[in-house]
């Protein structure tokens, strides 16, 4: 028999998600739309404390129904985080835009305000800013939102990865024009694959639920004005996510106690720190991350292979998407003066750490005498 694996972060169901399932198996709303559907947008809505929603497909959904909403299209630039996943900005390029990445800064590891107003001084007239709060942790953002104020221009958060972090006591994603999650697999609460877009502004949210419902007029007839898309959740998965988000408080506090106990287990070896986190908020840390120092002779990929070795998974930090071949013709703007750039060093220093709220003390000793052992301790 082989080890155990130890997750990353992988689904945590409590039960309570079947019975909603259930309910839409005896009544047969098996369909897109229905009462699960509804109902969740509704808990969402009081959990976020955001004005208004609609449930979809994926969190990429929900940024490509954003971008659509703000006329978004070919020749236009949009400001996106660069240290992120590609989902942020992919629908930048579905709908013929073009990208121009921001870099992170090292407080919070998410989109750097300087940075971000260097890149107005170069363009000055992006159609929107796209930014993703890395790991859990919430950006600057009265500083980020000021400067889209005095341009006026939307911001757009993409707080997948931050579903339950507060900013001032705020929920993440319910601060910018748009905001939107994701419930994918690995993500803080799932429904196996969804999304959701919220915004204060009810007209935008009706406007996207029309898009993601294939765009049919008000007629008998099938007839449409526009293109649309089957980006709609179904209402078999909101009934996941009904009794997922039930349990989203316990798993963000399982998150923070799994940060805070690396943060104490590595406390005593000076080459490591954990990911920052932003003193104006509370954080999910639905990842735990670390970086090593400068000048260290231990590297990520040691790490990871001493964990891989034990059937113990992690991964290295995202891959800044200015060094990605896909988007190697986009504009970067660095957060350095000299020119280089955060994200890169966070990237080549850093990885995620096993954060599975499913960890027993058992697997989380194991994961820290592993970790510290590359260090000699
Ligand atoms: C997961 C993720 C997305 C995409 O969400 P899906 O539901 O998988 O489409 C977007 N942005 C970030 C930062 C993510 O981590």
């Amino acid at each position: 028999m082989g080890k155990k694996r130890i997750y990353l972060s992988s689904p945590t169901m409590h039960g309570k998600e079947q019975e909603f399932v259930q309910e839409a198996f005896d009544t047969n709303w098996i369909a897109p739309l229905g009462p699960n559907v509804t109902a969740f947008e509704q808990e969402m809505l009081a959990y976020t404390g955001a004005g208004c929603a609609t449930a979809l497909s994926a969190g990429t959904a929900a940024i490509h129904l954003a971008l659509k909403l703000l006329n978004i299209g070919p020749g236009d630039v949009v400001f996106v985080s660069d240290l992120t996943f590609s989902a942020t900005c992919n629908p930048i390029v579905y709908e013929g835009a073009a990208p121009v990445f921001i870099d992170a800064e090292p407080d919070t590891w998410n989109m750097s305000p300087q940075a971000l107003e260097k890149a107005f001084e170069k363009y000055p007239h992006p159609k929107a800013v796209l930014c993703a709060y890395l790991y859990g942790t919430p950006a600057k953002i009265n500083e980020i939102m000021a400067i889209c104020e005095k341009h006026h221009v939307p911001y757009i958060e993409d707080a997948a990865e931050s579903l339950g972090s507060t900013y001032m006591g705020r929920h993440t994603g319910t601060l910018g024009k748009f905001g939107i999650y994701s419930f994918n697999g690995n993500k803080i609460i799932t429904t196996s694959g969804g999304g959701m877009l919220v915004s204060d502004d009810e007209e935008a949210i009706k406007k996207a639920l029309f898009l993601a419902t294939q765009a049919r007029d008000p007629a008998r007839h099938y007839q449409h004005s526009q293109i649309g898309y089957n980006y709609r959740m179904s209402n078999v998965t909101a009934g996941i996510g009904r009794g997922q988000l039930l349990y989203m408080e316990e798993h963000k506090a399982r998150k923070q106690a799994i940060y805070r106990q690396y943060q104490e287990a590595f406390a005593d070896i000076p080459e490591i720190s954990m990911n920052p986190l932003n003193p104006d908020g509370d954080a999910n840390n639905w990842l735990s991350c670390m970086t090593i120092a400068k000048g260290s002779s231990v590297t990520p990929d040691e790490i990871m292979d001493a964990l891989d070795a034990e059937n113990i998974e992690s991964r290295p930090i995202w891959k800044p998407m200015h060094e990605q071949p896909v988007f190697a013709e986009c504009d970067f703007v660095p957060h350095n003066e000299d020119g280089s750039s955060v994200g890169s060093d966070i990237f080549a220093r850093g990885l995620c750490l096993p954060s599975d709220i499913k960890n027993t003390p058992e697997d989380m000793e194991l994961i820290i005498g592993i970790v510290r052992k590359c260090f000699n301790k």
